[in-house]
């Protein structure tokens, strides 16, 4: 509910105010079977320390009480893997008794049939998969372990055979990329409402930098960026028609200093396996982290969250550049991706920007052929 008192405030602070918690991301592990050359989190399978840190089945029932007393109706179980843990038909149960939408990230490789079992007795929302590739070659180029095509196809077939909503996406990466027409065919052929695929790699939460470099290496140029996008006449139509808002001159910021101008802290959070609370996933910048095991998620949705939608930019660079961009809707920037990338929440990203320019001129281009024809 809105209340009266913030319809006095400036447009900015009244967007702030509507915050109403309704969905929350839980990565129950950080470890995974595979290995990709993209992943921005993954540690082994086998990794004692992490999994010793990870949240008990008791923690994320409090956790998850927490968040249902606040307002949530949705649930995003991920990873890492999260079939890697024993507990997990335990946690999927749990959250689902608390009257939560469940939907599940997996990778497929583990689904056996008690998951199948699990999920038709109790459907998930959906199970998102992730499609590195429709060959093995491919798929175990990106993935880095032997036999996980194979463990791949027979996890997705079991799912599909049983009649589980499978949502699919891919990630377009240097790996995959003569590749990327057929994996597109492929999860059209087997999901009729959903395929995206995402071309924009994070680079690791835990700033590996030998892990970065490699995320880097896969990173297509903002040309092939921009070409794969047009290549996929939905996805460019999408882009084309909301071209007149994504590219306006008159769009500025300049009297606002404000450093998050997107939804993050107004109706989600995310925790990673060690209880830490984020407004995003990829939100991570020193002073943007609450430990729940420490705290509240009472305190952190009510009181810690405003706060960091409350920070404030005084950097020139960033004021002058990134807060009065013409093209800022067409680009990939945001708060925490700089973080991430320049180990500053306010510096602009030289990749992402390239990415921008290469959409803006792919759009013009578009609309100029369509003023000829
Ligand atoms: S399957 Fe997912 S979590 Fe596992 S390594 Fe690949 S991208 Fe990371
Ligand atoms: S990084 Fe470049 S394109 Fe993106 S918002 Fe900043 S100035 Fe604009």
């Amino acid at each position: 509910m809105i209340t009266l008192d913030i319809l006095d405030l400036p447009l900015w602070e009244k967007m702030k105010a509507r915050r109403a918690l309704f969905s929350f991301d839980l990565e129950i592990t950080a470890r995974c079977n595979n290995d990709c050359r993209h992943c921005y989190i993954n540690l082994p399978a086998g990794d004692r320390q992490a999994c010793s840190k990870e949240l008990t089945v008791q923690e994320i029932s409090d956790i998850a009480d927490q968040a249902v007393a606040l307002g949530a109706l949705w649930v995003l179980i991920s990873g890492g893997e999260p079939l890697l843990r024993d507990d997990f038909a335990e946690i999927y149960l749990l959250l689902k008794k608390k009257g939560l939408l469940v939907s599940v990230f997996t990778n497929a490789t583990l689904i056996g049939t008690g998951h199948i079992e699990l999920f038709r007795q109790y459907p998930p929302r959906d199970i998102e998969v992730s499609v590195y590739g429709v060959t093995m070659e491919s798929y175990e180029r990106v993935t880095g372990r032997p036999g996980s095509f194979a463990s791949f196809m027979n996890g997705l077939n079991r799912l599909f055979d049983n009649g589980i909503k499978v949502r699919l996406k891919a990630m377009a990466i240097r790996s995959n990329f003569e590749e990327l027409p057929a994996i597109a065919a492929f999860c059209r052929a087997h999901t009729k409402d959903f395929f995206r695929f995402d071309s924009q790699l994070h680079l690791r939460f835990d700033r590996n930098e030998k892990r970065n470099l490699m995320i880097i290496s896969e990173r297509l140029t903002p040309d092939e960026f921009v070409a794969l996008e047009r290549s996929d006449a939905e996805r460019f139509s999408a882009l084309e028609k909301s071209c007149d808002l994504l590219v306006n001159e008159k769009f500025t910021y300049r009297d606002d200093d404000y450093l998050f101008h997107c939804g993050v802290g107004k109706g989600s959070f995310t925790v990673s396996y060690d209880g830490k609370f984020r407004l995003c996933s990829s939100l991570w910048a020193s002073g943007t982290v609450y430990d729940l095991r420490q705290g509240k998620l009472a305190e952190a949705w009510n009181e810690f969250v405003p706060n960091i939608q409350n920070m404030r930019s005084c950097s020139p660079e960033y004021l002058g550049k990134c807060r009065s961009c013409a093209i800022v809707n067409l680009c990939l920037w945001c708060p925490a991706h700089a973080d991430l990338e320049t180990g500053e929440l306010d510096r602009p990203i030289d990749y992402f920007c390239q990415v921008a320019h290469a959409r803006a001129d792919a759009i013009e281009e578009a609309a100029r052929h369509e003023n000829i024809v």
